[in-house]
């Protein structure tokens, strides 16, 4: 689980997050929605401490991450995420993109590391790809790349950010498609996104954040269908 307690964060006097409470339980998939600049990509950071946290405390499966003595480096091969940017390395193929950090990270053998690799490629359906370096493959296949990169370390929960605002339309369901095999194999998953029908059918919560802090947190039925506020509202009719 992931459990965020008073979660504030200041850039300079810019206060970002303003009190932040949510929890995410094993298994459970959350969507973030909610306007450019309302601080989700900087809650997504807070997370997996991309972002030091100005006050509040952040725990994963019961470990608090925020805690000073805390081991950062462990607490990180716990969280898996994929950025809007996908982020492979452009001088590595596909197979050693998901390689690296299982040998430098988890000090698996090259052999161990390949098969894991392999097998993580497969499962989003790139594994033709694997000896492919990034700038031949399309974004989608990039992105499904990244997340099988994710996937090797065996994280407890999985963050994406925007996982496919870079996409081009026709790549966007490839991505979604993986998301949703995973969030029916009962990965833990937080998920900042503009795709409303991915939080409508897959979600088990919608969390709508604005200006700092979250609006409403429900289900999808209740935020995306029966919005309660008025920003809630406003928001919607824009994205919908
Ligand atoms: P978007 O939908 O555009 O991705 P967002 O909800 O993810 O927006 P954040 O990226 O979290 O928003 O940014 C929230 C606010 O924090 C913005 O006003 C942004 O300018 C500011 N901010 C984010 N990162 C930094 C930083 N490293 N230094 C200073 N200000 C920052
Ligand atoms: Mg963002």
């Amino acid at each position: 689980a992931v459990e965020i307690r008073d979660l504030h964060k200041y850039f300079g006097d810019n206060e970002v997050l303003k009190g932040i409470d949510f929890t995410v339980e094993p298994g459970q998939v959350v969507c973030v929605i909610g306007p450019s600049g309302s601080g989700k990509s900087t809650l997504l950071r807070c997370v997996n401490l991309l972002e030091t946290p100005t006050k509040g405390k952040v725990f994963v499966n019961g470990r608090e991450l925020t805690h000073p003595d805390a081991d950062i480096d462990a607490t990180r091969r716990q969280v898996g995420m994929v950025f809007q940017q996908f982020n492979l390395f452009p001088h590595l193929t596909a197979l050693q993109n998901v390689m690296i950090a299982q040998q430098r990270v988890l000090n698996r053998s090259k052999a161990e590391a390949e098969i894991v690799a392999r097998e993580n490629l497969d499962k989003v359906g790139v594994a033709d790809k694997c000896h492919e370096y990034p700038g031949k493959l399309s974004g989608g296949q990039q992105q499904r790349v990244a997340i099988a990169r994710a996937l090797a370390m065996n994280p407890a929960l999985m963050l994406f950010d925007e996982p496919t605002s870079a996409l081009d339309p026709e790549l966007v369901g490839d991505v979604l498609a993986v998301m949703r095999k995973l969030a029916e194999e009962g990965m833990t998953m937080l998920v900042v996104t503009h795709e409303m029908g991915f939080a409508r059918e897959v979600a088990d919560r919608v969390v709508f954040m604005d200006g700092g802090v979250i609006v409403e947190d429900g289900t999808p039925a209740q935020v995306v269908g029966d919005p309660q506020q008025e920003r809630t509202r406003s928001f919607l009719r824009r994205v919908l």
